[in-house]
């Protein structure tokens, strides 16, 4: 059974997962997610990132490092500019500790959305502006897919992605260069470009621990807050 599903598929993983040194991954099932974000990285991790003569991985350093240490709405308008992401505003963590809901048994909380972000998500200055305006502590939803031209990977400590992804490292050799971001659990985000096509989402099917935020998902971005900690760029 294993053989013959090979079989059948194998011209599209080829398609799909001949890496640009020319290397092929045949394997099916593990190898769908990781090797399609694997296919590029660093600098061209940022498809929508207007390369200007003379930037860098520098000028993007020093562009994440603002967005560390800004408001959430300049932080949302440094990501627009800069990268083309579209963003949306997210509940956030209130100085009393919970989340802005007022809901003592939020499930999400800082993380889920303040507008229908499906349809809302946006690079539009003056909605981004006006909605800081109305929530200036909102936090920051990125969305991923090809919408914003990313694809992340979601380390979850707590779910042992770790132990996850260093296995697949084992295997599979390195990551490409790429941003990453501190979570506000201590966990990772991993930034890719989305490589074209359709990328789903899932959630510890590349591994325990390990998510693909695609198209129609989204990441929490930094200096959103957290109940541990801000999320902060590497
Ligand atoms: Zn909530």
């Amino acid at each position: 059974m294993a053989l013959i599903l090979k079989k059948k598929l194998k011209p599209a993983v080829k398609q799909v997962y001949e890496s640009p040194t020319g290397q092929v991954f045949d394997g099916i099932s593990m190898a769908k997610d990781m090797t399609m974000i694997c296919l590029e990285g660093g600098i061209d991790a940022l498809p929508s990132h207007n390369k200007q003569e003379g930037d860098s991985t520098d000028a993007v350093e020093n562009i994440l490092s603002t967005a560390n240490n800004t408001s959430q709405q300049e932080a949302a308008l440094c990501y627009v500019e800069h990268f083309k992401w579209s963003v949306f505003p997210l509940h956030w963590i209130d100085d009393n500790g919970c989340c802005s809901c007022n809901d003592n048994e939020c499930k999400s909380q800082g993380k889920h959305p303040l507008v229908k972000w499906g349809n809302e998500a946006t690079t539009d200055h003056d909605q981004i502006t006006q909605w800081w305006s109305k929530w200036p502590k909102a936090n920051i939803g990125i969305a991923t897919g090809a919408k914003s031209g990313l694809v992340v990977l979601d380390v979850d400590v707590d779910s042992g992605g770790e132990a996850s992804l260093n296995k697949l490292l084992d295997q599979y050799g390195p990551l490409p260069e790429t941003i990453r971001v501190k979570t506000g659990s201590g966990g990772e985000h991993i930034y890719f470009k989305h490589p074209g096509g359709k990328v789903g989402n899932s959630a510890s099917k590349v591994g325990a621990g390990l998510d693909i935020r695609g198209d129609g998902g989204y990441v929490v971005a930094p200096p959103s807050n957290h109940l541990k900690g801000n999320y902060q760029w590497k």
